[in-house]
């Protein structure tokens, strides 16, 4: 992040300092000028492109690139905000997959994911997918990693929706596991295998009723559907 931001001021200087544009230079020739004046146009309008751009993203934003960038794209695209991003770090708790703070009702601009989550994220992001076989009918049970994929793609749907205001528990976990499937997708998982990570998700990870975090409004046509006029579920 420090390198983009000294490469954009380098931009912006040399926009500046205008020597092909010395006027006192006499023996510059108008038409070698030309082109160097069109040079230096050139660099001031980069310049300042790339000063806009700076000025979009609020002091603070960690410029991520890569994986953290994707997790950040998806985020973003959830939550309906340009302001967010993910970080990847211990949680308060082993337990605890990601959180999003509010300051009131107000949710903060960051989610955290913990370590595992991350590195599962990171494994789709990748292309180092688990195979999902053990999801079709008579294939018995999935072993642990697919089951930590699941968690981990529905912990960032659920995250991201509480960055976008989301606070009710079960609401953001119903949501949530309503997106898994497009997590997968902004993951470049083939759209098939997100599908079917969609699906397993839903029916095999929900967490139980009793802590608050599912309603029994999280149905096709209950009040949590994101698509009620639809009938594919979740
Ligand atoms: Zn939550």
């Amino acid at each position: 992040m420090p390198q983009t931001k000294s490469s954009a001021e380098n931009v912006a200087t040399r926009g500046g300092d205008g020597k092909a544009l010395n006027p006192r230079d006499r023996r510059a020739d108008p038409r070698v000028m030309r082109p160097i004046f069109a040079v230096a146009l050139a660099v001031a309008l980069l310049g300042g492109a790339v000063d806009a751009r700076h000025a979009f993203s609020r002091p603070g934003t960690p410029r991520h690139h890569g994986f953290a960038l994707a997790l950040d794209r998806v985020a973003e695209e959830i939550s309906g905000r340009r302001d967010v991003s993910v970080r990847c770090d211990t949680t308060a708790d082993p337990s605890i997959l990601g959180s999003v703070t509010f300051y009131g009702a107000s949710p903060g601009r960051e989610a955290l994911l913990a370590p595992p989550v991350c590195s599962m994220l990171h494994r789709l992001w990748e292309g180092r997918r688990p195979s999902l076989a053990c999801t079709e009918l008579g294939h018995g049970q999935c072993g642990q990693e697919v089951l930590e994929l699941a968690w981990a793609a529905s912990a960032l749907a659920h995250e991201s929706y509480h960055l976008g205001g989301v606070r009710n528990e079960a609401a953001a976990e119903c949501y949530g596991l309503q997106s898994t499937a497009r997590v997968a997708r902004r993951l470049y998982a083939p759209p098939a295998y997100a599908a079917r990570l969609g699906t397993y998700t839903f029916w095999n990870v929900r967490p139980p009723v009793d802590y608050g975090y599912f309603s029994p409004e999280c149905r096709d046509g209950g009040t949590l559907d994101l698509h009620p006029a639809s009938s594919v579920w979740p």
